[in-house]
Formats: C-alpha cells, structure tokens, sequence
C-alpha cells in the first residue's frame, strides 16, 4: 500500500493547498542523474562537484573534463534549474594541491570557497567549464560557493563568477552562523541562499560532523537550528530572493513541512527521499506547515520541536 500511496505521489512538490516548494536532487556527478530523474526530480538542487576533483589528488581535472561533466548534468534537466557547487575541499575532503597540509583545525582552517580564493585559477577554470557547458543549453543555471562567511566572500564570487563571463545566478550556501545572522548583507552580492545544515549545525553547536560521540548536536531540529533557517528565509523573503535548503534536513519529511513552514522555497535531497517528502507535503496547508515550525521553534531541544511538529501535522 506504501508503494501505491508513492507512485500516486507524482509532480512537483506543493503543500494541499498548492504553496509550491519545487524538490530537487543532491547529486555527486552524472551517475547519480538516473534516479534523479527517476524519482521525478524538477532539478538539481546541489550538484557536489568535488568528485571531479578526487582521481588525482595533484592537479585539478582540465577544462574539457571538466565541461563533459557539467553537460551532462546540464543535458538531463533541460526544463528544469541546476544549482552547481564549486569546489568545496578541505576538512573531510582535503586535496593534496588546495589543502594546507598541517591546520590545527581543518574544519575551521582553509576549506570551501577560502581554498578557491588562495587559488583563483582553479575556481577560473570550474567557472570557464561551466560557461562552456552551460552554451545553447535552455536549462536554468545557478552556482553557487560553499563556505561563505559573510559579504566579503559573497562579492568575492560574484566577481569571480561575472569575470569568468557565466550566465546563470550566483550564490551562497549559508553554512556558518555568521553567514545566517547577517544574510540580508550576504544578499546585497548575491541572488539566492541554500542553506546547508550538516555544516551549519557543525558550526553553530561547535560538534564536529564526523564525530559519533557529539552526535546529539548534529540533529537538525535542534531549535537553534530552526531559528537560523528562520533567520536566513526571512531575509531572502525581505530582499526577494529565494532560499533553499540542500542539507540532509531536507530528506527527513516531517522537517521538511517545518522547513517550508519557516519560508524555505525549495528542498534539496538525495534522490531516494522525494517521493516521501512529496507524499508528506501533499498532505498539509502551508498554515499547518507555519503552525508546526512555530510550535518546533517554541520548544527547548532535538526531541521536543520533532514531538511538536508532529503534533501539530498530525492533529489536524
Ligand atoms: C551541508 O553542509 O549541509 C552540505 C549540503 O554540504 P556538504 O554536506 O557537502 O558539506
Ligand atoms: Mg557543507
């Protein structure tokens, strides 16, 4: 009965009463289109371009692979929007030729965005494949930085990306506190936020993400969390500019009704989770969806905003 309940579940993402929140795919590289487009995907919310990058830990791949690569994602949505990552090395992904060989604390030493900016040709060159591959194709492209810490970075981009002579929407994954709390001034250099909440909840309860021992702290429903969502969507919606989230938040259905209840536009997961977060959707007005992340916000940990929400979408 699960099943058949799913595979009624088709079409773009929207609450009962039609608020769309389009759902979108996190993919690794062109392997990982299939269940995509499988799962009804309209696009690619985060497309992790790192894995270009892990065959030779010397040198960054040429601009012709580089461009092949893009393409081919670019090819498999030509309706759709995809959001293309540059490079995000260092911490759990270090690169022999980006990474600082000895950080004291990786995960706050030269990682993301800061690695590309120590190294302008290598974002040059991701930039350039991009254009290229972006060429006659009617797909709508977005690219975007991890790791933006404030204004600075965010027009360091946007210069980078306006150089490079790239037609698509630039913008920046909100990953550091910092970022969240000034994100109007973020959006004075940027068109869109996507939040990504395995860093940001790294960051904002110093827990490190690959360590089993602090794992309380990584949940996203912690409510500190949720106010820093809040925080981003609201100053998106001030500037009129859009905010998703592509975090693993995203794939949990119940937090993603609370998500889109905080202002989020769109939902970024692995492909596997769209027909539930779909199905879970479908199911509530978009005044539900704000009554659960009010009340998710209103409580004091992980364990009490989840029993909240499901309160809320559950007794109605
Ligand atoms: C995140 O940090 O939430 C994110 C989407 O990026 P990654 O998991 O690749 O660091
Ligand atoms: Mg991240």
């Amino acid at each position: 009965a699960r099943r058949a309940a799913l595979s009624a579940s088709t079409g773009p993402g929207a609450t009962s009463d039609g608020h769309k929140v389009p759902l979108l795919a996190n993919i690794g590289g062109p392997a990982d289109v299939p269940a995509a487009v499988e799962a009804g995907a309209e696009g690619v919310g985060l497309f992790r371009t790192e894995f270009l990058f892990l065959d030779d830990s010397k040198q960054a791949p040429s601009e012709e692979k580089q461009v092949e690569a893009y393409r081919k994602v670019l090819e498999a949505f030509p309706e759709g929007r995809v959001v293309v990552r540059v490079l995000d090395a260092g911490a759990d992904k270090p690169l022999d030729f980006l990474t600082p060989a000895e950080e004291p604390n990786p995960a706050l030493g030269v990682r993301g965005l800061r690695s590309l900016l120590d190294h302008p040709d290598v974002l040059r060159t991701q930039l350039t494949a991009l254009a290229k591959a972006v060429e006659g194709l009617p797909v709508y492209l977005e690219v975007m930085a991890p790791m933006v810490a404030d204004r600075t970075d965010a027009k360091a981009f946007a210069d980078a990306c306006r150089a490079a002579g790239l037609r698509a929407k630039f913008g920046a994954m909100v990953e550091i506190p910092s970022a969240a709390l000034r994100a109007r001034s973020v959006l004075q250099e940027v068109e869109f936020l996507s939040l990504g909440t395995n860093d940001l909840a790294q960051y904002t309860f110093a827990a490190d993400r690959q360590v089993g021992a602090v794992s309380r702290l990584q949940d996203p429903w912690q409510p500190a969390l949720l106010d820093l969502v809040a925080a981003s969507a609201d100053a998106a919606k001030a500037e009129g500019k859009s905010c998703g989230v592509c975090g693993e938040a995203a794939a949990d259905p119940l937090l993603a009704c609370v998500l889109t209840g905080l202002g989020v536009t769109s939902l970024s997961m692995g492909a596997k989770a769209i027909p539930y977060v779909r199905a879970t959707l479908a199911k509530h007005t978009l005044a539900q969806c704000e009554r659960a992340a009010a009340a998710a916000r209103a409580t004091d940990t992980a364990d009490e905003a989840r029993a909240a929400a499901q309160t809320v979408l559950s007794g109605e």
